[in-house]
């Protein structure tokens, strides 16, 4: 990805995903709730030898959403397939995934918000009552065609729960929210995945490169990759403290995680619209970047650590954030 601390996985994260994703609830850093929950709901279906009930799983970029989807096919010991809303063109498209299932299988889709109306309504008799009500054919000679599926489960992910349609949300009967992740817990991720890739990283090291990560564990995990290629150069290939910090400084990433992109938000919030309140679509087009990008990837993270508001006129930017950014406000609100 162009930018190193993005939370979207590009063509590295995926290669190395498949050695250092987890693949058991117990392995699940973190999300105690999200995992107690998945635990008796799993092991309860588990007993009664039925589906999981469809699972619902919602929250920002790279906090673990297929990854626990996939958790949950290895715990129920089905197996998975793996698609995304925008993949699904046609209620063909879909019907030929359902009707490929084995009982009890976990269908994955990704980015769920963005499934097509008429797809979607080729999933609500799916997921409610394991039918598949399909038209086939055209004009004169299209008819409809009824078929029973196997029982199985939906597991959705979504970026923003939000964006789902009612009557797609209301047939989860699990809906989980990921939040991001404390410094120990990344601090803990980024150690498991020294040891599975051989990095020798000191406690230190670590917690260093977990503060960076924006509470997201695919950050974490490509941090750490950066941070070794700078340790093996530049020191002994051990990573201290005092490596990470050198190594995250030359890359830009500030002592909070943030970087020229988030930089540039805030400094357009601050400087171009007096501190805001601006609305989104107006700061999209300051700052060149899509509305998605800012509402999906860049603003939660501020939002959550104090640095921007939302509010029913737009984005303002906080106290801290004219602190942290070192940027000098028209009018400093509270000085
Ligand atoms: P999402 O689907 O939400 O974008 P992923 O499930 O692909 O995120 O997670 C990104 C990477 O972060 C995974 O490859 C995995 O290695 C790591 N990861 C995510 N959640 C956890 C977790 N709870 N514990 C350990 N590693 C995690």
């Amino acid at each position: 990805p162009d930018r190193l601390i993005t939370a979207e996985a590009g063509a590295d994260d995926r290669a190395i995903d498949r050695a250092i994703r987890p693949r058991k609830l117990a392995d699940y850093v973190g999300q105690p709730a999200v995992r107690e929950q998945m635990e008796i709901f799993i092991g309860a279906a588990r007993g009664r030898k039925e589906a999981l009930d469809h699972v619902l799983i919602f929250g920002p970029p790279g906090l673990g959403k297929t990854t626990l989807s996939h958790i949950i096919a290895h715990e129920m010991q089905v197996n998975l397939r793996q698609t995304s809303g925008p993949v699904l063109e046609k209620p063909g498209d879909l019907a030929a995934l359902l009707t490929n299932l084995d009982p009890g299988d976990v269908l994955f889709v990704d980015e769920i918000h963005r499934l097509s109306p008429v797809v979607e309504e080729v999933l609500y008799p799916a997921m409610e009552d394991y039918q598949l009500d399909i038209m086939i054919g055209e004009g004169p000679a299209a008819r409809s065609i009824k078929l029973d599926l196997p029982p199985f489960t939906l597991v959705g992910a979504t970026t923003r729960a939000g964006l789902l349609t009612s009557p797609l949300r209301d047939r989860f009967g699990i809906v989980q929210r990921l939040e991001y992740y404390s410094a120990e817990d990344l601090t803990h991720i980024v150690q498991r995945s020294a040891g599975i890739l051989g990095i020798e990283a000191e406690p230190d090291g670590a917690a260093e490169i977990a503060r960076r990560a924006r509470g997201t564990p695919r950050i974490a995990n490509r941090l750490l990759r950066r941070v070794r290629d700078y340790a093996q150069v530049r020191g002994d290939g051990r990573i201290s403290a005092e490596i990470a910090d050198r190594a995250l400084s030359m890359l830009k990433v500030d002592a909070l995680g943030f970087d020229h992109m988030d930089r540039r938000l805030l400094s357009a919030v601050i400087e171009k619209f007096d501190g805001g309140p601006v609305g989104v679509e107006s700061l999209a087009a300051a700052i060149g970047e899509e509305r998605g990008t800012i509402e999906d990837v860049l603003e939660p993270f501020l939002i959550q650590q104090g640095f921007l508001m939302r509010t029913p006129r737009g984005r303002m930017a906080t106290q801290s954030a004219y602190q942290h950014f070192g940027l000098s406000g028209i009018q400093t609100p509270l000085s």
